[in-house]
């Protein structure tokens, strides 16, 4: 499929002071957008100015929520190019979601393609300085005019992207965590594996509650017995126990994070010995009381990596490595961080370098 690049005419005054960029409030020049009609497939693929779009108040996302999208970051390279990372592996994850929420799947070298050239397209966007990166964000909704409650017959991709300051303006700092006893974000059959928007409305509420009470996050636990932890925020959890990388199987209720893979795949590079299975509570303060629980870190695509200092259950608070960053959690950091650029090497081939098309 081809695609046809509109230009803007009236290019934004880009941001000069990259320390103020936050994160996800400012946009480039343009987005990608290509829509699909049951019985013609995708079609009209084209990058155009950013702008607002125009749906009719009957599209089924309003309504239904039929949506997913993905994130992942562009970052500026050492010599001036820029490199996108694993973006094979979040357009993989986008069909996957798809599947699951009965929306069309797009071509993955095509969602991998759309997106190189959106971002060579505007390459002057992507910030340089320490931590900064490129956020980039495709999503598909449901579009279309019926209240019918069933699948859509249309639906839109589309990708826009945002300059964004580092995570850690002032150093990475480890968080407190309220592990969620009250609310569940995935049950065994349900969503959670899909990158969809109503699992995150579904969380927002306990999210909060937990923010009210001094926490920075919540840390849910498995649907069914409340028991074995999953996953936060946005991130997959990952533990250090007797030396080992403990972390949470993926299932049907676990986002299976790229940042959770690579963690992962350089973990076993190194020889470390990584436990994918079910851990519950209970061994976590267990683990604590006989001091083999040394540290606890979250992975995603935002941050990489946050270390966790507290993990608070039932009022009942644990304080994991004197809340200090661990050397673990700070190895998997800078060796992430230096492949991105291109201080480490990238044996994985993870970095494709942005082509000028
Ligand atoms: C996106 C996301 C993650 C992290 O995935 P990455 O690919 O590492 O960014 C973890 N959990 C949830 C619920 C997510 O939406």
């Amino acid at each position: 499929m081809d695609i046809k690049i509109t230009r803007t005419e009236n290019p934004k005054v880009k941001p000069t002071d990259e320390s103020k960029l936050g994160f996800g409030r400012i946009f480039t020049d343009h987005m990608f957008i290509v829509e699909y009609d049951k019985g013609i497939g995708w079609h009209d693929a084209r990058i155009v100015p950013y702008g607002p779009l125009c749906l009719d108040p009957a599209s089924p996302v309003f309504h239904y929520a039929q949506e997913i999208f993905e994130g992942t970051k562009a970052y500026r390279l050492p010599n001036g190019e820029v490199g996108s990372f694993r973006l094979i592996d979040n357009a993989r994850r986008m069909n996957r979601s798809a599947d699951r929420t009965c929306m069309p799947a797009l071509d993955e070298d095509f969602q991998v393609e759309a997106i190189s050239r959106l971002i060579d397209l505007d390459r002057d966007w992507v910030p340089s300085s320490e931590g900064t990166s490129l956020y980039i964000r495709p999503t598909m909704i449901a579009d279309g005019k019926s209240l019918g409650a069933h699948s859509a017959e249309r639906f839109i991709y589309f990708v826009i992207c945002a300059p964004s300051g580092s995570y850690y303006p002032d150093g990475m700092k480890p968080v407190r965590i309220r592990i969620e006893q009250r609310y569940v974000r995935a049950v065994k059959g349900g969503m959670g594996r899909a990158k969809t928007g109503g699992n995150y409305a579904a969380s927002f509420k306990a999210t909060k509650e937990a923010m009210d009470a001094g926490f920075n996050q919540v840390l849910w636990l498995d649907g069914r017995e409340q028991k074995y932890v999953e996953e936060v925020g946005a991130m997959n959890m990952m533990f250090v126990i007797d030396g080992k990388i403990v972390t949470a199987e993926l299932g049907d209720t676990i986002l299976p994070g790229v940042t959770r893979d690579s963690v992962i795949t350089l973990a076993k590079d190194r020889d470390m010995i990584v436990e994918e299975r079910r851990i519950s509570v209970k061994e976590l303060y267990e683990a604590h009381a006989e001091g083999r629980l040394t540290e606890a870190f979250g992975t995603g695509t935002a941050a990489v990596i946050s270390p966790v200092g507290e993990l608070q259950y039932m009022g009942e608070s644990i304080i994991i490595n004197n809340r200090e960053i661990g050397s673990v959690a700070q190895m998997f950091y800078d060796i992430l961080t230096g492949i991105q650029r291109q201080t480490v090497e990238d044996i994985h081939g993870w970095i494709a370098v942005i082509p000028h098309y």
